[in-house]
């Protein structure tokens, strides 16, 4: 067996950049040498052992892009050389859930670059990983391989809003403008949207959000986020409001934000558990939507990135080799301001 060059967390908090043994391909596997792997938020929490979905020793990734370098026997439908992406979860097509569409809730549902309990998903910060064919898609021409390697991002933010009901020139308010919100935001404003509004408390963030579709930015430390949005909408507040954080503070804004009848969207959950105004929701007939990854929303994506509906390019904050994934992770650990998304290259 051949061996690649892969960047491994091999106890918690402690990243190596190494050899390691080639993906093994199964017969209806696509191996894929990868050519961009963006950090996701959840690799930079998980590889500290918080969350229990990054168990060492791993391969983490999950966002990437890449050429097919070799297929599997039964795959007849690709060939090496093709430019493609894939879909972070990997399911399993026969479920109850998978056989309604419901891919995302697939009860043997394994995402790449994950272990935990259940099982080891090795993942693409690597120069191969090999994925069943089901969840490949091809790139269009036009989109480069960076850009490609948001397209998973990308789709967890267009699935949250296409699973929220809206109507034409709704308001719409978006606490947190990390990379999610961001694009949560960019896709509200394709979606005939009125009044956006973002909430951060990252005065850099909230201006990359006015650049990229906001109409207003709220920033808690200064305002009273909550009373301002009422301000902005005579007094009734938002139609609608996604919370991609997942703190107490920010549900409590994304709820308090909303008018009676209004819709919450809850796509972070950096805390497992939170504390819910109950009667809000109950006497104001407040409908609470989670939204997880995303289910077919691929194409669509590809397509608005292509076109430049949705922008990327101003979210990647930096591209970097493989070999010095170890050092940018640290940096996102540590919160240095103004990192957004970083793309590592194998
Ligand atoms: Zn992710
Ligand atoms: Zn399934």
């Amino acid at each position: 067996m051949d061996r690649m060059k892969a960047l491994v967390l091999e106890e918690y908090n402690r990243l190596t950049y190494k050899e390691m043994p080639d993906p093994q391909l199964g017969s209806d596997d696509v191996l894929i040498r990868v050519k961009a792997a963006g950090i996701c938020g959840s690799d930079v929490h998980g590889m500290d052992g918080s969350t229990g979905r990054r168990i060492p020793p791993l391969i983490m990734g999950h966002e990437a892009s890449g050429v097919i370098a070799e297929v599997g026997s039964n795959v007849i439908q690709y060939q090496p050389g093709l430019r493609v992406t894939f879909d972070s979860t990997v399911y399993c097509g026969v479920c109850f859930y998978c056989r309604r569409g419901d891919i995302n809730l697939c009860d043997q549902r394994r995402v790449l670059g994950v272990s935990c309990d259940d099982y080891r998903q090795h993942g693409t910060f690597a120069e191969y990983v090999a994925v069943p064919r089901h969840v490949i898609y091809p790139l269009p021409d036009k989109i480069t391989f960076e850009q490609s390697a948001m397209v998973e991002p990308c789709s967890v933010a267009f699935h949250a809003v296409a699973i929220t009901p809206l109507s034409l020139n709704d308001t719409a308010v978006v606490v947190g403008a990390g990379i999610i919100g961001l694009l949560v935001i960019q896709t509200l404003r394709t979606s005939g949207c009125g009044q956006i509004i973002a909430v951060d408390l990252e005065p850099a963030r909230l201006a990359l959000a006015r650049q990229l579709g906001a109409d207003q930015g709220l920033n808690p430390n200064d305002d009273d986020a909550v009373a301002e949005i009422k301000k902005m909408t005579g007094n009734r507040g938002a139609d609608v409001a996604f919370d991609a954080v997942g703190l107490n503070a920010s549900l409590k804004t994304a709820l308090g934000s909303l008018r009676k009848g209004g819709v919450l969207t809850l796509i972070g959950n950096l805390k497992s558990e939170v504390e819910l105004a109950l009667q809000t929701v109950v006497t104001g007939e407040i409908t609470l939507r989670g939204s997880c990854a995303s289910r077919g929303d691929y194409p669509a994506c590809l397509d608005m990135i292509a076109r430049g509906a949705i922008k990327v390019d101003p979210l990647i904050s930096a591209t970097a080799p493989l070999a010095d994934g170890a050092r940018w992770f640290q940096r996102l650990y540590k919160k240095a301001p103004g990192l957004i998304k970083v793309i590592l290259n194998p």
